[in-house]
């Protein structure tokens, strides 16, 4: 082919195996994924097909090297292929793989999080977000004997469908405008707010006061990007659920462990009725959980008569690769996340105030996440109208440069202990060239 006669290219270095596996994908799952959000629609180009992780790199099957800033959506908060976890595994699996009878390692994981989190009394296990958030509201509707569910426009609970209305992550990044496939008997209860509007909520309490179950919010909401609580926001919820009998329940799916030793509640402290948890907890296997007071998670089965139950809850696996990642998240590993998420987001505004394009680098804790506006992002309108194109041209300027940041404006960056200065340094060195690019680029 002659210097002349260039093909069209997609956004993106050439990623030849990663195509050809994409294409095969295809043939056989519905998009080529089997998450929504990896096919990098927001962003344009071909997904890269990743066959290996050890610390804070991935590599990929085309063979390059990048720094991961995405860590599996959270969970990976020690690095890839931590040698004790990896060790706890392999011990687990040499005793079998799953028993469907109770085990030690559940009591140990329940403790472990009762002990971290002051609130939650007691714990039920799981196997992802979804079934936590979707036990937590039937627990809650159950506990209280109404049907309302209050939820929070650009907060994202997992695919459950009574919460798919208004939601964050693959869903804010495809638009949706409701989903095909939950009935409007099902949204027909969710009341959708928007974040950060205490004025919001009242008023739907006095409007339908005794038949709202809960209200259900992101602990600091990193589905929309991060858009931390404003001061006194969720102090307000848990005032005015109290006020109406109605539960809050406070989603730390994504913070839990991640923020703090008891997460985001370690930060803030305000006492939820119910939590729900996954992500680290499961140390990069399926586990979850949703927990909270004793009274209330009394009504579950067997001890109650709200049924709630799982094949694979607790696995064997799963709670040893859980129990061993949290035990590794001392003191030491929060100052360092920290502190790396102070490095980057400075080095983020700096690069971006250099080129004068109008960013706002939004920080909760550890979690931060970059929106092209001239304004803080405080909900999802805000959030919708940041210019995400610019974004677009700067992932793929990161990922020319071997940076692997989320597909999508609307959702979190995450490090993990295994991020030493090496790696941020990369991270800092592809900075300008992506800063050029996200100035330089236009809508459309
Ligand atoms: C990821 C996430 C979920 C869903 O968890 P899955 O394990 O993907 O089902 C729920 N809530 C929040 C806040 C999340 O970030």
């Amino acid at each position: 082919m002659s210097a002349t006669h260039v093909a069209p290219q997609a956004p993106g270095a050439p990623a030849p195996e990663s195509e050809a596996l994409f294409a095969r994908a295809r043939r056989t799952v519905p998009g080529g994924v089997n998450s929504p959000v990896r096919a990098f629609r927001a962003v344009g180009g071909t997904p890269r097909f990743m066959d290996r992780g050890q610390g804070p790199y991935l590599h990929d099957v085309d063979g390059r090297e990048y720094v991961d800033l995405i860590c599996s959506w959270g969970p990976m908060i020690l690095g890839h292929a931590h040698p004790a976890v990896r060790d706890a595994v392999v011990a687990a699996v040499g005793q079998g793989t799953s028993f469907g009878t109770p085990t030690l390692n559940e009591v140990l994981l329940a403790e472990e999080i009762v002990e971290r989190v002051a609130p939650v009394e007691q714990v039920r296990l799981v196997s992802s977000g979804t079934e936590a958030t979707m036990s937590a509201i039937r627990l809650a509707r159950g506990f209280t004997g109404r049907t309302k569910v209050v939820k929070f426009a650009g907060c994202y609970h997992g695919h459950v469908d009574a919460l798919l209305a208004s939601a964050g992550s693959g869903v804010a990044t495809f638009a949706l405008p409701d989903t095909p496939g939950v009935t409007g008997a099902q949204a027909g209860d969710t009341i959708v707010l928007p974040y950060n509007d205490l004025e919001a909520v009242r008023r739907a309490f006095e409007a339908e006061s005794d038949r709202i179950a809960c209200v259900i919010t992101e602990a600091s909401p990193g589905n929309m990007g991060v858009v931390p609580p404003a001061p006194g926001f969720t102090a307000g919820l848990e005032e005015l659920c109290r006020e109406h009998g109605a539960l809050l329940i406070s989603d730390e799916v994504m913070t839990g462990f991640r923020l703090s030793r008891a997460g985001w509640f370690g930060r803030e402290g305000v006492a939820a009725d119910l939590f729900t948890f996954g992500k680290v907890m499961g140390g990069g296997f399926p586990a979850a959980a949703f927990g909270g007071r004793a009274d209330v998670m009394a009504h579950l089965a067997p001890e109650g008569p709200v049924y709630q139950a799982g094949t694979l809850s607790g696995n064997p696996v799963a709670t040893a690769a859980g129990l061993a990642t949290l035990r590794l998240c001392t003191e030491e590993v929060y100052e360092h996340l920290e502190r790396a998420a102070t490095v980057l987001t400075g080095a983020i505004a700096e690069a971006l105030d250099r080129v004068g394009v109008a960013h706002q680098v939004q920080r909760s804790g550890n979690m931060f996440s970059v929106f092209f506006a001239a304004a803080p992002v405080t909900d999802f309108a805000s959030a919708k109208a940041s210019e995400t194109f610019r974004y677009n041209a700067f992932f793929h300027a990161m990922l020319d440069q071997g940076v692997y940041l989320p597909p999508s404006a609307l959702e979190s960056w995450f490090l993990s202990a295994a991020h030493d200065d090496r790696a941020l340094d990369r991270v800092i060195a592809a900075l300008p060239a992506a800063a050029e690019a996200a100035a330089s680029a236009t809508a459309g």
